[in-house]
């Protein structure tokens, strides 16, 4: 099954939360969530309380449009994190936000994880000095991102504007001059978000 291909907003208005995937427009008054947040659908107003099991599902979709994930990746993901040391909820966070579009999202070098998939798909960046074209590709510690130089022009006014706009995260530097970007450490639990139940997510893949 492709992407999926639903209104943005309207996935945002089913899990309930927003999920910021419209870059710029999700941080301003035009946001779908302040004017209209029951869930889609004729019967949106009316839904019954959740039920254990829909609590479980909803958390995973929500993460995995968040993070804008196919079905198959997701579960490849908590599978490989089930097999590592330590809390398998912790394991998976850190997975996810190690996914070079996600990595190059929170640097505030695109304005929506789309976004940035977009511009890494079109080979505008480099990995520790490599052309790197694969949003999915899991960044180490230490390594370096940065748009190579025949692309620094055309990014770079976008990029000093989205980056504006947002905090960046502790466990990342970056540059705006040679716009360069650095995962420096791990996020810790307290940096994750903490509106991810990730314990329902396990729990739904351990039916
Ligand atoms: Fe979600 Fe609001 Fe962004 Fe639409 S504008 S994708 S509702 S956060």
């Amino acid at each position: 099954m492709g992407r999926h291909t639903e209104a943005k907003c309207k996935l945002c208005r089913r899990e309930s939360t927003k999920l910021f995937l419209k870059g710029d427009r999700c941080y301003s008054a035009r946001c779908a969530m302040n004017r209209r947040a029951n869930p889609p659908g004729q019967h949106g107003k009316f839904r019954r309380r959740p039920t254990i099991f829909s609590r479980h599902l909803r958390e995973k979709q929500k993460v995995k449009r968040m993070y804008g994930i196919r079905e198959s990746q997701f579960r490849g993901y908590v599978e490989t994190a089930k097999k590592w040391k330590g809390v398998t909820g912790e394991a998976l966070l850190r997975t996810l936000e190690s996914r070079m579009d996600n990595i190059v999202y929170r640097a505030g070098f695109a304005s929506s994880r789309d976004q940035a998939r977009q511009l890494i798909n079109h080979g505008h960046f480099l990995v520790n000095g490599r052309h790197t074209n694969v949003p999915s590709y899991l960044v180490q510690e230490g390594d370096m991102i940065e748009v190579k130089p025949e692309s620094k022009d055309h990014l770079r006014e976008g990029i000093k504007a989205a980056a504006d706009r947002r905090a960046l995260p502790g466990w990342l530097s970056r540059d705006l001059e040679t716009l360069r970007l650095q995962l420096t450490g791990q996020p810790t639990p307290e940096e994750m978000d903490r509106s991810i139940e990730v314990n329902l997510i396990v729990e739904f893949y351990s039916r």
